[in-house]
């Protein structure tokens, strides 16, 4: 049997490098390197899953770098769940990195910010936690990543303060603002080089706050932070 090796494209994300620049129009694109995810870093999510968000510290989870969804393409509905859940999410992309990085100077890798959506198989997470199994089939599926284009931290400047909301077909589902967080920015980057050298392409999918639930196909999503771009896009 003959096959071809294809020569490896880096998946990317689009980059926003002047404030009024369009979204049709970015020309830099953003390599992704790694998907790290944090697991429970708002409080009222941390409760409505069950937890107590004061005795537990945020886990991290990861997904393949080919799980993000760019440019407001649809998501197809995937296989193997009857329990798609949407989790709005600030996602923070890394221009360098390191291991054991001190908070305080945390912010020096931070290339940009985007907004995420990160998609989970609730039911299949439900029985992960239950068994004490790993969660990769829960998250790391192929388009459960979808992400907005990513602003340049030189564009945006400070992000401490603004507003995270996830509408579906107009509704609102979420909606918080993320200095809610328990862990801040810095804080994560500083706690996850502890574990892993962080390194320049790599995306921090920062948790969720509270009103996860489900989508189904038709649904319409549409994911905004203050000073980011709106992602929207369709379940199909
Ligand atoms: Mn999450």
């Amino acid at each position: 049997m003959e096959y071809v090796i294809q020569p490896q494209v880096m998946p990317s994300v689009p980059v926003r490098l002047e404030a009024d620049e369009e979204i049709s129009t970015h020309s830099a694109q953003f390599p992704i390197h790694r998907i790290y995810c944090v697991g429970r870093n708002y409080s009222e999510h941390v409760k409505e899953m069950g937890g107590d968000p004061k005795q537990e510290p945020p886990i991290f989870f990861t997904k393949p770098a080919t799980a993000c969804v760019v440019l407001n393409e649809d998501v197809t509905y995937p296989q193997a769940t009857n329990d798609l859940h949407h989790e709005v999410e600030l996602v923070v992309a890394l221009s360098s990195g390191g291991k054991n990085l001190a908070v305080e100077s945390a912010l020096d890798c931070v290339y940009g910010y985007a907004v995420g959506i990160d998609f989970t198989r609730r039911d299949l997470q439900a029985v992960a936690k239950e068994k004490g199994r790993p969660w990769d089939a829960a998250k790391g599926f192929d388009q459960s990543a979808p992400i907005s284009a990513i602003v340049a931290r030189e564009v945006l400047g400070k992000l401490t303060d603004a507003q995270i909301c996830l509408r579906v077909n107009g509704e609102i589902r979420q909606n918080a603002n993320i200095n809610q967080m328990i862990w801040s920015v810095p804080e994560i980057i500083s706690e996850l080089s502890k574990f892993f050298e962080l390194k320049a392409g790599d995306l921090i999918y920062t948790g969720t706050p509270s009103g996860v639930a489900a989508v189904v196909a038709g649904d319409r999503l549409s994911a905004s932070i203050e000073g980011i771009e709106v992602l929207e896009f369709a379940i199909v």
